[in-house]
């Protein structure tokens, strides 16, 4: 079972609007056991509209279309799907009262301009929609089920979920993808170690992407049963695991965040950070996880010296002595923090993101990171790679990979 998805709009063509649907409608698909085989973008020109729906439907069972439903000269979808369906645009009465309802019930003026969205192509049944003015589209095209949704993503999402799923054709098939996420090893790096795991053949293949700092290996499993697309995942997922080791920080939804807090609130342990060149980004990440107070005791951004050593009792000649950005002081930063709030461990940053700031001993891209804990205090050096936002985020998730380590290696000991 295939299915093509096709993005209209002038919009998405010139790159003013990212296509989320299609990444939406792909991964509905997927769970549906529907494989994507195309993913189209056309601009706003009928014909042009018109040959991508016939292209198509000749290549697929299922063929989902979004955007071009508006009232507007520039909304040419429903016309084209009349096109490609070789027949002509005509009035259909119950949307037309449907859409005169809507008008009345937001005590809105229908102009003349939005009858045109009560015309469907003749052969083609409409698809409500819930809470906006275009009905959606359906037909048959060939042996291909056409699904034809408004392009705003909530009024899409809606549609889909109520008119379109439900009218999906079985597949027979169930998909299932796991993604394991590592940090510690660059994406060639980790194709290394599990070169000869990455199948790109047959019912389970094996991919890696990059995204928020993390490598990504995702295993995407086909078979007749939901339970035998799990079964074969499984028998992929082990033994990447058991390849990749530590650098595995967890599964599926989870982010570094996340799992430093599962960690730290399984072992009823606090945290508190002191930042300087990630400016607070760290204290950002860990907070997004809803929970954090169980365990997030709190931050200090100390970027300037003075705030050093108010804040963090970083001693002053340590500072004269080694600068800012030394291990010395990246220590005494996790030391201070972790004595003035009293959490179990205390992380800290200190580095130099650039562009400015360089120099030949310390360079652009220089961090120190230090985890002070009862056991005493551990600091890792790194030349982080990128430009200022990229090094910031690098040097956040380090210091967060400190905290996971410890943990996750105390709990194995
Ligand atoms: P339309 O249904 O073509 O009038 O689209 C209405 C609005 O939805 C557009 O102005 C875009 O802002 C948004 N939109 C359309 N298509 C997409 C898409 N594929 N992904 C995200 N937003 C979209
Ligand atoms: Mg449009």
């Amino acid at each position: 079972m295939k299915a093509c998805i096709l993005s209209i709009g002038d919009e998405l063509m010139s790159g003013n609007t990212v296509d989320t649907n299609a990444a939406y409608l792909s991964r509905q698909l997927l769970a549906a056991g529907i494989e994507p085989v195309l993913r189209e973008t056309v601009g706003d020109n009928r014909s042009a509209v018109a040959e991508a729906i016939v292209r198509a439907a000749s290549r697929a069972d299922v063929v989902l279309v979004t955007g071009g439903l508006g009232p507007t000269a520039d909304d040419v979808t429903r016309g084209a799907l009349a096109d490609a369906m070789g027949t002509e645009l005509e009035m259909d009465e119950r949307c037309l009262a449907d859409l005169e309802e809507f008008f009345r019930c937001r005590h809105r003026e229908m102009v003349v301009e939005n009858r045109v969205q009560a015309m469907i192509p003749r052969g083609a049944w409409a698809l409500p929609n819930p809470i906006g003015t275009a009905p959606g589209l359906a037909a048959k095209i060939g042996r291909a089920g056409v699904f034809v949704m408004p392009g705003v993503p909530r009024e899409m999402v809606e549609m889909f979920e109520t008119g379109v799923r439900p009218a999906l054709p079985a597949s027979g098939r169930a998909i299932r993808q796991i993604a394991l996420h590592t940090f510690g090893a660059g994406e060639s790096n980790v194709f290394a170690m599990i070169r000869d795991l990455m199948s790109r053949e047959g019912d389970v293949t094996v991919g890696t992407t990059i995204s928020e700092g993390l490598v990504t290996v995702w295993v995407t499993s086909r078979a007749g049963t939901e339970e035998d697309a799990e079964r074969q995942a499984l028998e992929v997922v082990e033994p990447l695991k058991e390849r990749l080791g530590e650098i595995v920080i967890g599964e599926g939804k989870v982010t570094m965040a996340s799992v430093v807090g599962q960690l730290l609130r399984e072992r009823k342990q606090t945290l508190a950070t002191g930042e300087s060149c990630t400016g607070g980004l760290i204290g950002e990440l860990i907070t997004q996880v809803s929970g954090a107070s169980e365990y997030y005791l709190g931050g200090v951004v100390a970027y300037d010296n003075a705030v050093k050593e108010r804040l963090l009792e970083v001693p002053a000649p340590l500072l004269a002595a080694h600068g800012a950005v030394s291990e010395a002081v990246v220590a005494a930063m996790a030391e201070g923090v972790r004595r003035k709030t009293g959490a179990d461990w205390g992380l800290a940053v200190t580095g130099i993101a650039g562009p400015a700031g360089g120099t030949r001993e310390k360079p652009v891209g220089l961090v120190y990171t230090a985890l002070a804990g009862g056991g005493g205090t551990k600091v890792a050096k790194a030349i982080v790679p990128g430009d200022r936002p990229l090094i910031r985020q690098r040097a956040a998730m380090a210091a967060m990979n400190m905290v996971r380590l410890a943990l996750a290696g105390a709990r194995k000991g």
